[in-house]
């Protein structure tokens, strides 16, 4: 029997197991859908879907609305199906066998998954204890590995630090190939590195519909860049990659901008509210930019803490297995009640899981590959 490629062999495929809950706060979704409205005019313009022809290989509607929406040119954007298979183009394109990608780890371990799927080598540079990235580190990771594609993801996930832009400036200036900026949940923050985009310069930003546009059923990404690079994109996409009806829902949502923008501004309100109550109880919790936080029990087993939490109908991310992430947790930011609930359960689980464990006893660290799919999302 064939065996799969010998590169391969280690890695685990995505997989993402899921708990019934009645408050559903670990994948980092938005925790309302889009309006009404969106849904009436996407049902509209999908009745009048040509079924029986192709659908537009460049998905220039898309992409000119997406253009418009950052002020850029449409010859500067890619989409593909989610954030996920624009960043799987680009390491196509611009790493694969014989190239070198690096990461800052602890990030979004999808990326150096990818990376390894597409062939290439991935170096990882290490995140300071808080997790935020150091100067130095970006340039020993430069020196030692002069990487090909740098990934860097901001507002970081799974611990929501926003990067600095001295520090994205810093990358800029010193690595010799292309720097993904992974802007997931860019919206949430502060800023973002769109507008260090330019022709002249090897950087893209990646963004999603799966968070702030409320849109993960339809798994659907994009990419701004500079134009010759974007160019090159078609070489390594599928033909027909973007079906019709996520081209549409695509670009129907980006008439809904307002509602997008008032839906972060009430995650942002929550997020500020739920950190600043995990403030006050027995936890240490990471400033985050996104929509939602990481934080360690401090005289409690972070499993147990989440499995008293799941008792009482909350789901959350229990990260404790994953690298460099020993007693974390991480929980999204769902709506008002959402979070209230999630707050009353916490103080309950942690003074239950405390009176059991009496003090917190961190695991080893687990292999780089280990529970993959777990911590893809
Ligand atoms: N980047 C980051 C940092 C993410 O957290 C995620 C989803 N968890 C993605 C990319 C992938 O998103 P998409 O649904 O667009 O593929």
């Amino acid at each position: 029997m064939i065996r799969v490629r010998d590169d391969l062999r280690t890695l685990e495929g995505y997989h993402s197991p899921q708990v019934d809950a009645a408050v559903r706060l670990n994948t980092n979704e938005s925790p309302e859908p889009p309006p009404d409205e969106f849904r009436d005019a996407l049902a509209s313009e999908i009745s009048r879907i040509g079924w029986h022809r192709c659908p537009d290989r460049a998905a220039t509607s898309l992409r000119e609305a997406s253009a418009d929406l950052h002020g850029v040119d449409p010859e500067q954007v890619f989409a593909a199906n989610g954030s996920s298979e624009v960043l799987q183009t680009v390491l196509l394109a611009y790493a694969g066998p014989g190239r070198v990608v690096a990461t800052f780890e602890p990030t979004f371990q999808m990326h150096a998954q990818t990376a390894r799927v597409t062939g290439a080598t991935v170096v990882v540079g290490e995140r300071a204890q808080d997790f935020t990235l150091d100067e130095s580190e970006i340039d020993r990771v430069i020196a030692e590995h002069a990487p090909h594609v740098v990934l860097l993801t901001s507002p970081n996930n799974p611990t929501g630090l926003v990067e600095p832009v001295e520090r994205v400036r810093h990358l800029l200036d010193v690595a010799p190939g292309l720097v993904v900026i992974d802007e997931a949940y860019a919206q949430f923050a502060e800023w973002s590195a769109l507008d260090l985009v330019d022709d002249q310069r090897a950087m893209v930003v990646t963004r999603t519909f799966s968070k702030t546009w409320a849109m993960a059923g339809a798994r659907l990404g994009y990419l701004i860049g500079p134009r010759g690079l974007v160019a090159e994109l078609d070489k390594v996409v599928l033909p027909y990659h973007l079906d019709s009806i996520k081209q549409i829902a695509g670009r129907i949502a980006l008439r809904f901008t307002d509602d997008m923008d008032a839906r972060v501004k009430q995650l942002v309100v929550e997020r500020d509210r739920v950190s600043g109550a995990l403030a006050d109880l027995p936890v240490d919790a990471v400033p985050s930019g996104a929509n939602f936080v990481l934080f360690r029990p401090r005289a409690a087993r972070a499993t147990d803490v989440w499995q008293a939490l799941v008792d009482r109908g909350v789901l959350i991310r229990d990260c404790s297995s994953w690298p460099r992430l020993d007693n974390y947790l991480r929980v999204t930011i769902g709506t008002h009640d959402e979070n209230s609930a999630f707050l009353r359960a916490l103080g309950e689980a942690l003074t239950e899981s405390a009176s059991f464990v009496g003090t917190a006893s961190p695991r080893g660290t687990a292999p780089m590959n280990d529970e993959m799919g777990e911590r893809a999302r």
